[in-house]
């Protein structure tokens, strides 16, 4: 069977049916604890339309939170194999704003705008045979939406899923990757914990994530591509590991939760002295207009003259902001949140795009 979700045209399909700065409103249609502090929250949206998006990838949510518009990204953990649903597991942050709001306020029958689906964490970013998915805490959800994938489609790609977390109690989908291992010896699953918990009968590894489990467990991990997701300290940890254990880097493909450990899209101003003259934007389709000097992102001065766009990280990262120049030309330092095909076609993202000329904007 082909590998359909392994190819940029399948991304770029799914984009063109929810394009990523599309904004929509979903319907809550179930909710169901996986954990003591993680919930998935299932939506349908409300045309009817059915979704369609590659494993891996996330979209941005926003909701009015105490007078206040607050956007942030969650993977989709459901699989596009099954279209008429679209999930996300959210765990609860400490003090986090969106994350307790999911949590006290979605009921079926709730409604969550969300911009489209975005990110290139995806298998088409590194299509093997052998796979090695590694994940601690929330960051399974990336890979769980891959091997439900994997599994619907029936693409008998082998796959060893070790995931890291506080105690037994804490794994979530344990009970689901049992059944799917069940359903396929090509499918592995490890679950490593940092403490028993309150399940004193836990048989399986105990401790961190180490070279030397890895090797007890997957003595063929060199050949394997991997992917990670998991906070930032436990990718660091995970990538200096498989460094250190002979794993070729361009094998190795990672997600990050976290904006601040990602952001290299340096928000520096321009040094060039011409640049700093004023710059015009216009916006072809409202029909307004702004000026602005290259100290700054399109974003950011759009912000400043009251002109709202849709975006969400600020990173160049969740793609939310991505525009089409029509005219003009800006300089661009993103983090991921845009496709080499997608910039081709002229497509921008105004959270990390300084302009370089007057400008007329798609929007
Ligand atoms: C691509 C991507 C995919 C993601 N997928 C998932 C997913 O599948 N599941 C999931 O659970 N999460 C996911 N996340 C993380 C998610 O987007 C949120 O970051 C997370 O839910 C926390 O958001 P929050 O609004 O609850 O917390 P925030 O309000 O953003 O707070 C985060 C932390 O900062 C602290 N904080 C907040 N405000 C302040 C302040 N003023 N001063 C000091 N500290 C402060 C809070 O106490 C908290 O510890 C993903 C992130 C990305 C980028």
């Amino acid at each position: 069977m082909p590998d359909r979700f392994c190819s940029a045209s399948t991304w770029e399909r799914a984009d063109s049916q929810w394009p990523s700065h599309e904004r929509r409103t979903l319907a809550c249609t179930r909710v169901s604890a996986e954990t003591h502090d993680v919930r998935t929250f299932v939506f349908g949206t409300q045309d009817g339309r059915l979704f369609s998006f590659e494993p891996g990838q996330f979209i941005t949510v926003s909701a009015e939170i105490d007078g206040k518009e607050v956007s942030r990204c969650y993977t989709i953990s459901s699989p596009p194999t099954r279209p008429y649903t679209l999930s996300i597991t959210v765990k609860r942050v400490p003090g986090g704003v969106m994350s307790n709001w999911l949590h006290e306020n979605m009921r079926e029958g709730v409604e969550l705008k969300a911009f489209g689906p975005s990110g290139v964490f995806t298998p088409a970013s590194g299509p093997a045979a052998r796979s090695l998915y590694l994940s601690a805490g929330s960051g399974v959800t990336p890979l769980m939406s891959m091997t439900r994938a994997a599994l619907d489609l029936g693409l008998n790609r082998d796959i060893v899923f070790i995931h890291s977390a506080r105690t037994p109690e804490d794994i979530i989908f344990r009970h689901e990757l049992a059944h799917l291992c069940a359903l396929s010896d090509k499918l592995r699953v490890v679950h490593v914990c940092e403490a028993h918990g309150g399940e004193p009968a836990w048989s399986g590894p105990v401790g961190r994530l180490s070279l030397d489990l890895l090797i007890d467990h997957v003595p063929d991990y060199r050949d394997r591509e991997v992917f990670v997701c998991g906070p930032a300290g436990y990718m660091e940890a995970s990538r200096k590991m498989l460094a250190e254990g002979g794993h070729d880097p361009s094998r190795y493909h990672q997600e990050s939760f976290n904006f601040a450990q990602t952001v290299e899209c340096t928000q520096e101003p321009v040094a060039d002295p011409a640049a700093q003259s004023g710059f015009t934007v216009q916006l072809a389709r409202s029909g307004r207009s702004f000026t602005m000097d290259a100290s700054q992102t399109v974003l950011a001065a759009a912000r400043k003259a009251g002109v709202p766009l849709p975006s969400s990280c600020s990173q160049g990262i969740c793609g939310t902001c991505k525009t089409r120049v029509l005219e003009g030309a800006v300089d661009m330092k993103h983090n991921g949140g845009i496709r080499p095909r997608e910039i081709e076609k002229g497509m921008r993202l105004m959270c990390c795009s300084r302009p370089t000329s007057n400008l007329v904007l798609d929007l």
